[in-house]
């Protein structure tokens, strides 16, 4: 039998309080850390060397668990919020909405459902509808926060499909023999993992030499295939360089079609907040269904993706689960989160951004992502001017694709080591039509142009 009672993890102790004050001494250190230090991986071998053996029967105590995790675990993960993170697309949670994620924990509080957690959901919604009515969705447009984009993807893909089912049931006619989704060759690997989730289809429409996707492309694929699409995904901002598809062109041509439209913009669609760059999210507002990612370029600590449906009803009808147990959820008219995706125990996952945008104001997020999109100009002019670098695009978001003339894929791998072994930055090599080439993903306002420098001097 064990010596210790059984509440002893949970009643208020000196043994709970230490620990308690431990982690949030080590959690208060590393918020506010002047330097994050971008730290690097280790191989298995060395962590099993220093790590392991932590999991014993009498336990090992939160003062050498917390001490493991600062000195060991912690140094062999890459700080994503690190200024010098610049791979795929960085996070740079605010200090209030990282600090707000502990309370998140802290509350206990469940986010699936109204009855349980009406005063988060209510928060998570002021989030959700202030994004809508910026996205220019209709007042009725709502939705959840889920995981992140491929979630998020894959929820309003099964809506999509739903719904296409039903009409087809409702007009007597046969469903397809396969579903299909249309996207650009440039959609982000998530459309495809979704197509495969739900042994559906793709069919790719052509981008133009600019790399975006438009409507004429669309309209094409769509008449080729006909009543067998259910979807057609733009992408507000593509992963490997940011450019934002003809969105009103393509929600035209689906709207013709009635196919639903849906918006990727886990990356990008947060640009669409700073007023000067709006005119290139046109159409935005046609949507039947998007995303965008928070834990990108919303600066919320992972992992969050707002999901919005312009007719949240249909995304019910998709996923709402039934079950004898929950009855009592489903048979009144509540708004619960759960319902809208696939999922159904739920982290209330949107609070650390509804508590920084509350904190500082819509007026500081359009600031701190434009910071980004102007960096990202200042050095794309900068790379054309270096002797040995180019430019592969001009930059429409922030993302900055280059190459270092001659240099083949080892070179950059190399370089790209060495970089990351100096501490210096975190920039891995990217392709584009077979040729590696360099990327630089800014998030962070704490990038700055002189940081950009030094790795390009680095290039040399
Ligand atoms: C990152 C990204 C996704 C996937 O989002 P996750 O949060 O990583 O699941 C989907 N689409 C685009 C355009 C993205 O940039």
């Amino acid at each position: 039998m064990p010596a210790t009672p059984p509440d002893h993890m949970h009643a208020i102790s000196s043994d709970t309080e230490r620990a308690v004050d431990d982690v949030l001494d080590y959690a208060r250190r590393r918020a506010l850390y002047q330097d994050v230090p971008l730290d690097k991986p280790m191989t298995p071998r060395d962590l099993e060397r220093l790590a392991s053996g932590s999991i014993t029967a009498g336990g090992i105590g939160a003062r050498r668990a917390i001490a493991l995790f600062e000195n060991v675990l912690a140094p062999a993960c890459i700080s994503t919020d690190h200024p010098g993170y610049l791979s795929f697309i960085p996070s740079a949670p605010s200090k209030a909405s990282l600090a707000f994620d502990v309370v998140v924990s802290a509350s206990a509080v469940y986010g699936g459902s109204w009855m349980e957690g009406a005063g988060a959901v209510f928060a998570e919604n002021e989030v959700l509808h202030w994004l809508a009515r910026e996205f220019g969705m209709p007042a009725a447009a709502g939705g959840v926060f889920v995981q992140g984009g491929t979630i998020g993807n894959l929820s309003a893909l099964v809506t999509a499909r739903d719904a296409a089912r039903r009409r087809a049931a409702s007009d007597g006619r046969q469903a397809p023999a396969r579903w299909i989704v249309v996207c650009s060759a440039e959609a982000h690997s998530s459309i495809a993992s979704a197509a495969a989730v739900m042994d559906v289809d793709v069919a790719t429409a052509e981008v133009d030499a600019d790399g975006r996707l438009r409507g004429e492309a669309v309209a094409r694929v769509l008449d080729e295939h006909g009543a067998a699409v259910f979807a057609v995904v733009a992408t507000a901002g593509t992963t490997n360089f940011g450019i934002v598809d003809d969105i009103a062109g393509i929600a035209e041509a689906a709207r013709e079609r009635n196919v639903w439209f849906h918006v990727d913009g886990a990356y990008g669609l947060a640009a669409m907040l700073v007023p000067e760059l709006r005119p290139a999210f046109d159409g935005v507002g046609l949507a039947d269904s998007l995303i965008v990612d928070p834990h990108k370029w919303l600066f919320a600590p992972f992992d969050a993706c707002a999901l919005l449906y312009r007719d949240p009803e249909l995304a019910l009808g998709a996923h709402t689960q039934k079950a004898e147990y929950l009855d009592t959820l489903t048979g009144k008219p509540d708004w619960n989160p759960s319902d809208l995706a696939i999922q159904l125990t739920r982290r209330a996952r949107g609070l650390p951004l509804w508590f920084s945008l509350a904190t500082h104001g819509t007026d500081q997020y359009r600031a701190s992502i434009a910071h980004g999109v102007e960096l990202a100009r200042r050095i794309a002019d900068e790379i054309e001017a270096r002797d040995g670098l180019s430019l592969v695009r001009d930059p429409q978001l922030s993302v900055v694709v280059f190459r270092r003339d001659g240099w083949s894929l080892a070179d950059y791998e190399a370089w790209s080591a060495k970089l990351l072994d100096d501490q210096q930055g975190f920039v891995v090599p990217s392709s584009h039509r077979g040729e590696p080439v360099l990327r630089f993903a800014i998030i962070s306002p704490l990038t700055t142009f002189e940081l950009l420098t030094g790795i390009l001097d680095t290039l040399e």
